[in-house]
Protein backbone atom coordinates (compact mmCIF):
# COMPACT_ATOMS: atom_id res chain seq x y z
CA UNK A 1 0.00 0.00 0.00
CA UNK A 2 2.56 2.37 1.07
CA UNK A 3 4.91 1.74 -1.71
CA UNK A 4 2.30 1.82 -4.54
CA UNK A 5 0.68 5.22 -2.80
CA UNK A 6 4.69 6.81 -3.10
CA UNK A 7 4.99 7.72 -6.53
CA UNK A 8 1.07 8.82 -6.13
CA UNK A 9 2.65 11.25 -3.50
CA UNK A 10 5.66 12.16 -5.63
CA UNK A 11 3.97 13.31 -8.28
CA UNK A 12 1.30 15.38 -5.98
CA UNK A 13 4.39 16.98 -4.55
CA UNK A 14 6.15 17.83 -7.60
CA UNK A 15 2.26 19.60 -8.89
CA UNK A 16 2.32 21.41 -5.61
CA UNK A 17 5.84 22.36 -5.98
CA UNK A 18 5.55 23.78 -9.81
CA UNK A 19 2.41 25.39 -9.39
CA UNK A 20 3.54 26.97 -6.45
CA UNK A 21 6.61 28.03 -8.08
CA UNK A 22 4.58 29.46 -10.72
CA UNK A 23 3.06 31.49 -8.70
CA UNK A 24 5.35 32.94 -6.36
CA UNK A 25 7.21 35.50 -8.65
CA UNK A 26 6.76 39.18 -8.13
CA UNK A 27 4.14 41.42 -9.66
CA UNK A 28 7.39 42.72 -11.51
CA UNK A 29 8.20 39.95 -12.92
CA UNK A 30 4.63 39.29 -14.24
CA UNK A 31 4.47 42.91 -15.55
CA UNK A 32 8.41 42.11 -17.42
CA UNK A 33 6.59 38.49 -18.96
CA UNK A 34 4.15 40.94 -20.39
CA UNK A 35 6.28 43.63 -21.76
CA UNK A 36 8.18 40.88 -23.55
CA UNK A 37 5.05 38.86 -24.78
CA UNK A 38 3.72 42.48 -26.03
CA UNK A 39 6.93 43.35 -28.36
CA UNK A 40 6.46 39.82 -30.09
CA UNK A 41 5.24 40.18 -33.30
CA UNK A 42 7.80 43.76 -33.34
CA UNK A 43 10.64 41.59 -32.24
CA UNK A 44 10.08 38.56 -34.44
CA UNK A 45 9.98 41.58 -37.63
CA UNK A 46 13.21 42.92 -36.35
CA UNK A 47 15.36 39.56 -35.95
CA UNK A 48 13.77 38.64 -39.61
CA UNK A 49 15.23 42.29 -40.79
CA UNK A 50 18.48 41.91 -39.21
CA UNK A 51 18.62 38.53 -40.26
CA UNK A 52 18.17 38.57 -43.66
CA UNK A 53 20.65 42.00 -44.08
CA UNK A 54 23.26 39.43 -42.55
CA UNK A 55 26.17 42.73 -42.35
CA UNK A 56 28.78 41.64 -41.10
CA UNK A 57 31.83 43.26 -38.44
CA UNK A 58 31.76 46.68 -38.85
CA UNK A 59 29.74 46.56 -41.63
CA UNK A 60 26.29 46.72 -39.48
CA UNK A 61 25.07 50.10 -40.16
CA UNK A 62 21.28 48.92 -40.97
CA UNK A 63 21.35 46.57 -38.32
CA UNK A 64 22.90 49.08 -35.69
CA UNK A 65 20.06 51.34 -36.84
CA UNK A 66 17.15 48.91 -36.57
CA UNK A 67 17.98 48.57 -33.21
CA UNK A 68 19.11 51.65 -32.00
CA UNK A 69 15.80 53.58 -33.54
CA UNK A 70 13.65 51.14 -31.48
CA UNK A 71 15.47 51.75 -28.52
CA UNK A 72 14.96 55.67 -29.45
CA UNK A 73 11.07 54.97 -30.20
CA UNK A 74 10.90 53.38 -26.82
CA UNK A 75 12.05 56.65 -24.85
CA UNK A 76 16.00 55.75 -24.43
CA UNK A 77 18.46 58.01 -24.71
CA UNK A 78 20.85 56.55 -27.52
CA UNK A 79 24.53 57.67 -28.02
CA UNK A 80 25.41 56.25 -31.43
CA UNK A 81 28.57 55.70 -33.11
CA UNK A 82 30.64 55.29 -29.53
CA UNK A 83 34.02 54.37 -29.13
CA UNK A 84 34.87 55.47 -32.79
CA UNK A 85 32.90 52.54 -34.16
CA UNK A 86 30.00 53.83 -36.22
CA UNK A 87 27.93 51.06 -35.70
CA UNK A 88 28.36 51.00 -31.96
CA UNK A 89 25.85 52.30 -29.48
CA UNK A 90 24.74 52.94 -26.15
CA UNK A 91 20.69 53.03 -25.13
CA UNK A 92 20.23 54.52 -21.77
CA UNK A 93 16.90 55.02 -19.40
CA UNK A 94 16.00 56.09 -16.18
CA UNK A 95 18.50 57.87 -13.15
CA UNK A 96 20.75 56.55 -10.20
CA UNK A 97 21.53 53.38 -8.75
CA UNK A 98 21.35 50.41 -9.48
CA UNK A 99 22.75 50.92 -13.05
CA UNK A 100 22.00 47.82 -14.72
CA UNK A 101 23.72 47.18 -18.11
CA UNK A 102 23.08 44.39 -20.82
CA UNK A 103 24.82 43.39 -23.97
CA UNK A 104 23.50 43.22 -27.76
CA UNK A 105 25.23 41.51 -30.97
CA UNK A 106 24.15 41.69 -34.20
CA UNK A 107 26.64 40.93 -36.83
CA UNK A 108 26.95 38.11 -39.25
CA UNK A 109 30.02 36.07 -40.69
CA UNK A 110 30.66 36.04 -44.40
CA UNK A 111 29.88 33.86 -46.91
CA UNK A 112 27.16 31.38 -45.41
CA UNK A 113 24.21 32.88 -46.54
CA UNK A 114 21.10 30.72 -46.07
CA UNK A 115 17.42 30.35 -46.58
CA UNK A 116 15.04 29.28 -43.62
CA UNK A 117 15.01 25.72 -44.81
CA UNK A 118 16.42 22.63 -43.62
CA UNK A 119 17.72 22.20 -46.95
CA UNK A 120 20.88 23.91 -47.90
CA UNK A 121 20.16 26.94 -50.29
CA UNK A 122 21.66 30.28 -50.31
CA UNK A 123 19.61 33.39 -49.90
CA UNK A 124 21.89 34.90 -51.66
CA UNK A 125 25.06 33.75 -53.48
CA UNK A 126 28.39 34.67 -51.93
CA UNK A 127 26.47 36.78 -48.66
CA UNK A 128 26.71 36.79 -45.21
CA UNK A 129 24.67 34.71 -42.52
CA UNK A 130 23.96 35.01 -38.94
CA UNK A 131 25.38 32.05 -38.41
CA UNK A 132 25.65 32.52 -34.84
CA UNK A 133 22.16 33.39 -33.92
CA UNK A 134 23.41 37.57 -33.40
CA UNK A 135 20.22 38.48 -34.98
CA UNK A 136 18.27 37.16 -32.45
CA UNK A 137 20.76 38.17 -29.95
CA UNK A 138 20.10 41.75 -29.98
CA UNK A 139 17.17 41.76 -30.01
CA UNK A 140 15.95 39.67 -27.36
CA UNK A 141 18.43 41.84 -24.91
CA UNK A 142 16.93 44.73 -26.06
CA UNK A 143 13.62 43.68 -25.77
CA UNK A 144 14.42 42.89 -22.37
CA UNK A 145 15.78 46.33 -21.45
CA UNK A 146 12.54 47.79 -22.88
CA UNK A 147 10.22 45.50 -20.87
CA UNK A 148 12.79 47.15 -17.80
CA UNK A 149 12.41 50.57 -19.22
CA UNK A 150 8.21 50.32 -18.95
CA UNK A 151 8.99 49.74 -15.07
CA UNK A 152 11.06 52.08 -14.62
CA UNK A 153 9.06 54.81 -16.47
CA UNK A 154 5.94 53.84 -14.33
CA UNK A 155 7.92 53.79 -11.29
CA UNK A 156 7.75 50.28 -10.59
CA UNK A 157 11.95 50.24 -10.50
CA UNK A 158 14.22 52.57 -9.45
CA UNK A 159 17.44 52.99 -11.56
CA UNK A 160 19.25 53.16 -14.71
CA UNK A 161 18.86 50.51 -17.47
CA UNK A 162 21.93 50.45 -20.19
CA UNK A 163 21.82 48.29 -23.09
CA UNK A 164 24.98 47.88 -25.56
CA UNK A 165 24.87 47.84 -29.33
CA UNK A 166 28.03 45.96 -29.73
CA UNK A 167 29.44 45.27 -33.47
CA UNK A 168 32.19 43.13 -34.84
CA UNK A 169 31.90 40.44 -32.56
CA UNK A 170 32.90 37.97 -34.89
CA UNK A 171 35.96 39.28 -35.99
CA UNK A 172 37.07 42.84 -34.53
CA UNK A 173 35.88 42.20 -31.00
CA UNK A 174 33.82 45.45 -30.74
CA UNK A 175 33.53 45.63 -27.00
CA UNK A 176 37.44 45.48 -26.20
CA UNK A 177 37.24 49.54 -28.01
CA UNK A 178 34.16 49.99 -25.48
CA UNK A 179 36.12 48.89 -22.61
CA UNK A 180 39.30 50.19 -23.71
CA UNK A 181 37.21 53.49 -23.52
CA UNK A 182 35.27 52.89 -20.09
CA UNK A 183 31.82 52.35 -21.10
CA UNK A 184 31.42 49.65 -18.89
CA UNK A 185 32.93 51.51 -15.70
CA UNK A 186 29.52 52.84 -14.38
CA UNK A 187 27.73 49.31 -14.26
CA UNK A 188 26.34 47.64 -11.32
CA UNK A 189 26.18 44.28 -12.80
CA UNK A 190 25.44 43.56 -16.97
CA UNK A 191 23.58 40.96 -18.23
CA UNK A 192 23.93 39.05 -21.38
CA UNK A 193 23.14 35.78 -23.73
CA UNK A 194 24.29 33.71 -26.47
CA UNK A 195 22.23 31.70 -29.11
CA UNK A 196 22.82 27.67 -28.07
CA UNK A 197 21.67 24.22 -29.11
CA UNK A 198 20.94 23.97 -25.48
CA UNK A 199 19.23 26.24 -22.42
CA UNK A 200 21.13 27.15 -19.47
CA UNK A 201 22.80 29.92 -17.13
CA UNK A 202 25.92 30.02 -18.18
CA UNK A 203 28.65 29.09 -15.19
CA UNK A 204 31.19 28.36 -17.89
CA UNK A 205 34.33 30.31 -18.79
CA UNK A 206 35.54 30.88 -22.10
CA UNK A 207 39.43 30.96 -23.53
CA UNK A 208 41.63 33.97 -23.39
CA UNK A 209 43.25 34.38 -26.86
CA UNK A 210 46.02 36.94 -29.00
CA UNK A 211 46.28 37.34 -32.17
CA UNK A 212 49.00 38.85 -34.01
CA UNK A 213 50.77 38.95 -37.07
CA UNK A 214 54.07 38.32 -38.29
CA UNK A 215 56.03 39.69 -41.36
CA UNK A 216 58.91 38.35 -43.17
CA UNK A 217 60.92 40.76 -45.25
CA UNK A 218 63.73 39.05 -47.44
CA UNK A 219 65.45 39.89 -50.50
CA UNK A 220 64.06 38.97 -53.98
CA UNK A 221 66.27 37.27 -56.60
CA UNK A 222 65.92 34.54 -59.67
CA UNK A 223 64.76 31.44 -57.87
CA UNK A 224 67.38 29.46 -60.58
CA UNK A 225 70.16 32.11 -61.94
CA UNK A 226 71.26 33.54 -59.20
CA UNK A 227 69.52 32.37 -55.91
CA UNK A 228 72.44 32.77 -53.92
CA UNK A 229 71.22 36.79 -54.06
CA UNK A 230 68.05 35.58 -52.59
CA UNK A 231 66.95 35.75 -48.79
CA UNK A 232 63.72 34.16 -49.03
CA UNK A 233 60.73 35.31 -46.43
CA UNK A 234 59.23 31.82 -47.28
CA UNK A 235 61.95 30.03 -46.25
CA UNK A 236 61.74 32.18 -42.64
CA UNK A 237 57.97 31.53 -42.58
CA UNK A 238 58.21 27.60 -43.04
CA UNK A 239 61.03 27.87 -40.46
CA UNK A 240 58.75 29.48 -37.96
CA UNK A 241 56.07 27.36 -38.55
CA UNK A 242 57.57 24.72 -38.14
CA UNK A 243 58.94 26.24 -34.71
CA UNK A 244 55.30 26.71 -33.90
CA UNK A 245 54.25 22.99 -34.52
CA UNK A 246 57.59 21.57 -32.61
CA UNK A 247 56.20 23.42 -29.40
CA UNK A 248 53.10 21.70 -29.54
CA UNK A 249 54.10 18.91 -27.48
CA UNK A 250 55.53 21.26 -24.74
CA UNK A 251 52.64 23.06 -24.14
CA UNK A 252 49.29 22.40 -21.91
CA UNK A 253 46.79 20.37 -23.86
CA UNK A 254 44.42 23.48 -22.79
CA UNK A 255 46.19 25.92 -24.82
CA UNK A 256 45.05 26.16 -28.68
CA UNK A 257 47.80 27.61 -31.23
CA UNK A 258 46.16 28.40 -35.32
CA UNK A 259 47.61 29.96 -37.57
CA UNK A 260 46.92 31.16 -41.29
CA UNK A 261 49.60 31.88 -43.70
CA UNK A 262 48.11 35.29 -45.74
CA UNK A 263 51.08 35.19 -48.06
CA UNK A 264 53.45 33.10 -49.07
CA UNK A 265 55.04 34.19 -52.31
CA UNK A 266 53.84 35.26 -55.56
CA UNK A 267 55.53 32.86 -58.22
CA UNK A 268 57.86 30.04 -58.08
CA UNK A 269 60.73 31.51 -60.42
CA UNK A 270 61.19 34.66 -57.85
CA UNK A 271 62.82 33.76 -54.10
CA UNK A 272 59.81 35.45 -52.61
CA UNK A 273 60.90 38.67 -50.45
CA UNK A 274 57.55 39.01 -48.29
CA UNK A 275 55.39 36.58 -46.16
CA UNK A 276 53.04 37.33 -43.63
CA UNK A 277 51.19 34.99 -41.43
CA UNK A 278 48.71 35.70 -38.64
CA UNK A 279 49.00 33.50 -35.83
CA UNK A 280 46.44 32.84 -32.64
CA UNK A 281 47.34 31.40 -29.35
CA UNK A 282 44.59 30.49 -27.14
CA UNK A 283 44.24 29.24 -23.15
CA UNK A 284 41.72 28.89 -20.78
CA UNK A 285 43.60 31.24 -18.37
CA UNK A 286 44.93 34.75 -20.01
CA UNK A 287 48.26 33.94 -18.10
CA UNK A 288 48.83 30.62 -19.44
CA UNK A 289 48.22 32.20 -22.66
CA UNK A 290 50.75 34.83 -22.17
CA UNK A 291 53.41 32.62 -21.22
CA UNK A 292 53.04 30.73 -25.17
CA UNK A 293 52.18 34.05 -26.89
CA UNK A 294 56.03 35.35 -25.73
CA UNK A 295 57.47 31.92 -26.65
CA UNK A 296 55.64 31.94 -29.89
CA UNK A 297 56.85 35.67 -30.44
CA UNK A 298 60.25 34.61 -29.76
CA UNK A 299 60.38 31.75 -32.44
CA UNK A 300 59.79 34.50 -35.64
CA UNK A 301 63.38 36.01 -34.62
CA UNK A 302 64.77 32.35 -34.55
CA UNK A 303 62.78 32.14 -37.65
CA UNK A 304 64.44 35.43 -39.13
CA UNK A 305 68.14 34.18 -38.26
CA UNK A 306 67.77 31.37 -40.00
CA UNK A 307 66.42 32.89 -42.89
CA UNK A 308 68.73 35.91 -42.11
CA UNK A 309 65.58 37.85 -43.03
CA UNK A 310 64.09 40.68 -40.79
CA UNK A 311 60.95 40.28 -39.02
CA UNK A 312 58.00 42.31 -37.58
CA UNK A 313 55.57 41.67 -35.08
CA UNK A 314 51.88 43.17 -34.71
CA UNK A 315 49.52 42.82 -32.20
CA UNK A 316 46.08 42.62 -33.51
CA UNK A 317 43.96 42.30 -30.41
CA UNK A 318 43.41 39.96 -27.58
CA UNK A 319 41.02 38.74 -25.42
CA UNK A 320 40.43 37.83 -21.96
CA UNK A 321 38.59 34.59 -20.60
CA UNK A 322 34.98 34.71 -18.62
CA UNK A 323 34.98 35.63 -15.19
CA UNK A 324 32.32 33.37 -14.13
CA UNK A 325 29.55 34.67 -11.64
CA UNK A 326 27.60 31.84 -10.28
CA UNK A 327 25.42 34.34 -7.86
CA UNK A 328 24.58 35.87 -10.92
CA UNK A 329 23.95 32.10 -12.39
CA UNK A 330 21.76 31.03 -9.51
CA UNK A 331 19.51 33.96 -10.19
CA UNK A 332 19.14 33.15 -13.79
CA UNK A 333 18.62 29.66 -13.15
CA UNK A 334 15.56 30.26 -11.08
CA UNK A 335 14.26 32.19 -13.72
CA UNK A 336 14.86 29.54 -16.26
CA UNK A 337 13.39 27.01 -14.14
CA UNK A 338 9.79 28.91 -13.47
CA UNK A 339 9.69 29.77 -17.39
CA UNK A 340 10.10 25.81 -18.11
CA UNK A 341 11.47 24.06 -21.16
CA UNK A 342 10.70 25.92 -24.32
CA UNK A 343 7.88 23.23 -26.59
CA UNK A 344 7.91 22.63 -30.33
CA UNK A 345 5.38 21.61 -32.68
CA UNK A 346 5.76 18.61 -35.07
CA UNK A 347 6.70 21.48 -37.89
CA UNK A 348 9.29 22.46 -36.15
CA UNK A 349 10.53 19.04 -34.89
CA UNK A 350 10.36 18.15 -38.51
CA UNK A 351 12.63 21.34 -39.63
CA UNK A 352 14.82 20.39 -36.74
CA UNK A 353 15.45 16.40 -37.86
CA UNK A 354 15.52 17.71 -41.77
CA UNK A 355 19.15 20.11 -40.23
CA UNK A 356 20.55 16.78 -38.14
CA UNK A 357 19.86 14.62 -41.80
CA UNK A 358 21.58 17.49 -44.00
CA UNK A 359 24.73 17.72 -41.08
CA UNK A 360 24.59 14.35 -40.94
CA UNK A 361 23.39 14.00 -37.13
CA UNK A 362 21.76 11.44 -35.13
CA UNK A 363 17.67 12.51 -35.40
CA UNK A 364 17.34 13.64 -32.34
CA UNK A 365 15.56 16.98 -32.17
CA UNK A 366 15.56 19.98 -30.15
CA UNK A 367 16.81 20.45 -26.26
CA UNK A 368 15.12 23.02 -24.18
CA UNK A 369 15.14 21.01 -20.64
CA UNK A 370 16.68 23.32 -17.79
CA UNK A 371 18.90 20.66 -16.39
CA UNK A 372 20.31 21.96 -12.55
CA UNK A 373 23.11 24.39 -12.45
CA UNK A 374 26.59 23.49 -13.63
CA UNK A 375 29.32 23.20 -11.77
CA UNK A 376 32.01 25.62 -13.26
CA UNK A 377 34.58 23.89 -15.00
CA UNK A 378 38.58 24.83 -14.45
CA UNK A 379 39.79 24.48 -17.68
CA UNK A 380 36.53 24.27 -20.42
CA UNK A 381 36.38 24.09 -23.63
CA UNK A 382 34.60 26.13 -26.56
CA UNK A 383 36.10 29.24 -27.98
CA UNK A 384 36.40 32.61 -26.81
CA UNK A 385 34.55 36.06 -26.45
CA UNK A 386 34.89 39.93 -26.33
CA UNK A 387 32.33 39.21 -23.51
CA UNK A 388 35.14 38.27 -21.36
CA UNK A 389 36.72 41.48 -21.34
CA UNK A 390 33.49 42.96 -20.17
CA UNK A 391 33.65 40.33 -17.26
CA UNK A 392 36.72 41.54 -15.97
CA UNK A 393 35.18 45.17 -15.63
CA UNK A 394 31.69 44.63 -13.99
CA UNK A 395 29.87 41.14 -13.00
CA UNK A 396 28.00 39.60 -15.70
CA UNK A 397 25.29 37.00 -15.70
CA UNK A 398 25.16 34.80 -18.11
CA UNK A 399 22.67 32.30 -20.60
CA UNK A 400 22.52 30.09 -23.21
CA UNK A 401 18.95 29.95 -25.04
CA UNK A 402 18.39 26.85 -27.64
CA UNK A 403 17.58 28.69 -31.25
CA UNK A 404 19.20 25.18 -33.08
CA UNK A 405 18.81 21.92 -32.84
CA UNK A 406 21.07 19.22 -30.91
CA UNK A 407 24.09 18.70 -32.23
CA UNK A 408 23.70 21.54 -35.08
CA UNK A 409 27.27 23.02 -36.58
CA UNK A 410 27.64 26.65 -35.25
CA UNK A 411 28.58 29.41 -37.72
CA UNK A 412 27.32 27.15 -40.33
CA UNK A 413 24.71 27.84 -42.62
CA UNK A 414 21.97 25.19 -40.59
CA UNK A 415 22.33 27.78 -37.61
CA UNK A 416 21.41 30.79 -40.02
CA UNK A 417 18.39 28.44 -41.55
CA UNK A 418 17.17 28.40 -37.95
CA UNK A 419 17.88 32.22 -36.80
CA UNK A 420 15.32 32.87 -39.66
CA UNK A 421 12.17 30.54 -38.86
CA UNK A 422 10.32 30.09 -35.37
CA UNK A 423 12.74 27.73 -33.26
CA UNK A 424 15.58 31.15 -33.21
CA UNK A 425 12.49 32.99 -32.30
CA UNK A 426 10.95 31.14 -29.70
CA UNK A 427 14.64 30.70 -28.35
CA UNK A 428 14.81 34.79 -28.67
CA UNK A 429 11.87 34.98 -26.56
CA UNK A 430 12.54 33.12 -23.90
CA UNK A 431 16.03 34.30 -23.47
CA UNK A 432 14.50 37.98 -23.22
CA UNK A 433 11.63 36.54 -20.82
CA UNK A 434 14.97 35.45 -18.52
CA UNK A 435 16.92 38.43 -18.78
CA UNK A 436 14.34 40.94 -17.89
CA UNK A 437 13.20 38.84 -15.15
CA UNK A 438 16.83 38.47 -13.34
CA UNK A 439 16.76 41.81 -14.30
CA UNK A 440 13.98 42.57 -12.10
CA UNK A 441 15.47 40.23 -9.54
CA UNK A 442 18.73 42.68 -9.51
CA UNK A 443 16.57 45.90 -9.57
CA UNK A 444 14.24 44.53 -6.71
CA UNK A 445 16.87 43.70 -4.25
CA UNK A 446 20.25 45.42 -3.50
CA UNK A 447 21.67 41.99 -1.52
CA UNK A 448 21.70 40.26 -4.47
CA UNK A 449 23.50 43.17 -6.58
CA UNK A 450 25.75 43.04 -3.73
CA UNK A 451 26.54 39.39 -3.56
CA UNK A 452 26.99 39.07 -7.10
CA UNK A 453 29.64 42.15 -6.62
CA UNK A 454 31.10 40.47 -4.12
CA UNK A 455 31.80 37.27 -5.57
CA UNK A 456 33.15 39.66 -8.77
CA UNK A 457 35.69 41.24 -6.39
CA UNK A 458 36.88 37.66 -4.88
CA UNK A 459 37.02 36.26 -8.55
CA UNK A 460 38.79 39.25 -9.72
CA UNK A 461 41.39 39.51 -7.25
CA UNK A 462 43.45 42.66 -7.67
CA UNK A 463 43.93 42.20 -11.56
CA UNK A 464 43.56 45.86 -13.59
CA UNK A 465 41.64 45.34 -16.27
CA UNK A 466 43.67 46.38 -19.62
CA UNK A 467 42.76 45.52 -22.90
CA UNK A 468 44.74 44.17 -25.29
CA UNK A 469 45.09 46.26 -27.88
CA UNK A 470 47.40 48.88 -29.90
CA UNK A 471 47.01 52.22 -29.44
CA UNK A 472 44.64 53.74 -32.93
CA UNK A 473 41.66 53.72 -33.63
CA UNK A 474 39.24 50.14 -34.35
CA UNK A 475 40.23 49.08 -38.00
CA UNK A 476 37.09 50.15 -39.29
CA UNK A 477 36.74 48.87 -42.79
CA UNK A 478 37.34 51.82 -45.88
CA UNK A 479 33.90 53.26 -46.50
CA UNK A 480 32.15 52.34 -43.48
CA UNK A 481 31.65 55.46 -41.75
ZN1 LIG B 1 28.21 34.53 -31.27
Amino acid sequence: MIRSSLPFIFVMMCFYLSAQNKTEISTNKKLVLEAVAKQKEKMIAMSDQIWALAETAFEEKESSKILADYAESQGFTVERGVAEMPTGFVASYGSGKPVIGILGEFDALPGISQKAQSVKQPLEEGAGGHGCGHNLFGVASLSAAVAIKDLIAKGDLKGTIKFYGTPAEEKFFGKLFMARKGLFNDLDVCLDWHPSAETKADVQSSLALVDFIVEFNGQAAHASADPWNGRSAVDALELYTTGINYLREHIKPTVRIHYHIQHGGDVVNVVPDYSKIWVRVRDTKREGMEEVWKRVEKMAEGAAIMADVDYKISLVSGLHEILVNRTGGEAMQKNLEYLGDITYTEKELEFAHGIQEATGKPKKGMDATINPLEETKEHPGGGSTDVGDVSWLVPVIRLGVTTAPIDTPWHSWAVVACGGMSIGHKGMIQASKALSMTMVDLYENEKLVQAVKTEFLERKGDYQYKAILPDGPPPIPVGSN
